[in-house]
């Protein structure tokens, strides 16, 4: 590989079983401006462009890990979500574009009563740190916490809270076995994606997430699917103020039964919400009423 255009063509031919064709063009622009340091523009501008031969060995090494299905999130050891730049490594599941949804509706959403700014947040199972550290950022008056049941997750978290300069209190929690020595604050916010993919879903997932992404972050068990929404719905009754606001992202085929619970444990207006794909994504409920 020793032209742009060199580069592009390799791409094409050595991804094309795992990618289409316009997956690998965006995936390629990416992956040279990353390396080289030019403009995407400037990319596409001088296809012609010599590159480096230690850009070439950069790049090729990035195209070997590639064609194993890596995300190219991990092999970068970054990502972009909501604005912000996260540090990503197999420890945490890669941020969603569905979840970056899920963090406007918390943005959108008002809790009655509250004339100022919103001042606990709770972000349960928080990876990356995506969902906790993006809200801190457009709500900086707010009291942010977060919990996670991994050592590896919340030192990820912890880097990203730091590179993006906000203060957040990270707390080591197994939500489905809470030890009642930790003080976990009350919140007005409760938020949540919590792992949802049963093995039947597994079954038509990309071996890209299945064979790289943490199981932990992603799988349930498939007689007791919904056992984290379980948890987090007693923990949240328990732990919201009056009129606080549960958020969850929701396994699109259990939309109907993720509200039943929610009802069942005494949640009212219970609101279910589309990803822009046009399936069930979220849920927002109210402890009291709103
Ligand atoms: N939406 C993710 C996926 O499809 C799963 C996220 C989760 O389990 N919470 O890979």
């Amino acid at each position: 590989m020793k032209t742009i255009k060199d580069v592009f063509n390799a791409f094409k031919q050595s991804l094309a079983p795992l990618y289409d064709a316009s997956e690998i063009e965006a995936l390629t622009l990416m992956i040279i401006s990353e390396i080289t340091g030019s403009s995407k523009a400037m990319i596409k501008a001088f296809p012609e462009q010599e590159i480096t031969l230690p850009q070439s060995e950069e790049l090729n090494n990035i195209l070997i890990r590639l064609q194993t299905g890596e995300p190219i999130q991990y092999i970068l050891g970054h990502t972009e979500f909501y604005g912000l730049t996260f540090k990503v490594n197999p420890s945490v599941l890669i941020p969603r574009p569905e979840t970056e949804e899920l963090v406007a509706w918390v943005l959108n959403s008002k809790v009655k009563n509250q004339k100022s700014k919103v001042a606990t947040i709770l972000d349960i199972g928080t990876g990356s740190g995506c969902i906790a550290i993006s809200l801190k950022k457009n709500l900086p008056e707010a009291k942010v916490s977060a919990i996670d049941i991994s050592t590896d997750a919340l030192q990820t978290a912890k880097q990203n809270s730091e590179l993006n300069e906000v203060n957040i209190n990270f707390i080591q929690v197994d939500i489905l076995n809470i030890n009642p020595e930790i003080e976990i604050p009350k919140s007005e916010i409760i938020i949540s994606n919590p792992p949802y993919v049963t093995l039947h879903d597994k079954t038509q997932m990309h071996t890209n997430v299945t064979d790289f992404e943490p199981h932990t972050a992603l799988f349930v068990p498939e007689k007791d699917p919904l056992i984290f929404y379980k948890a987090i719905a007693n923990f949240a009754m328990e732990n919201l103020i009056p009129n606080g606001l549960l958020f969850f992202e929701i396994n699109e085929n259990l939309g109907k039964e993720t509200v039943e619970i929610l009802e069942s444990k005494g949640f009212k207006n219970i609101e279910l919400r589309k990803d822009m794909s046009g399936r069930d994504r979220m849920v927002r409920a109210s402890r009291t009423g709103i």
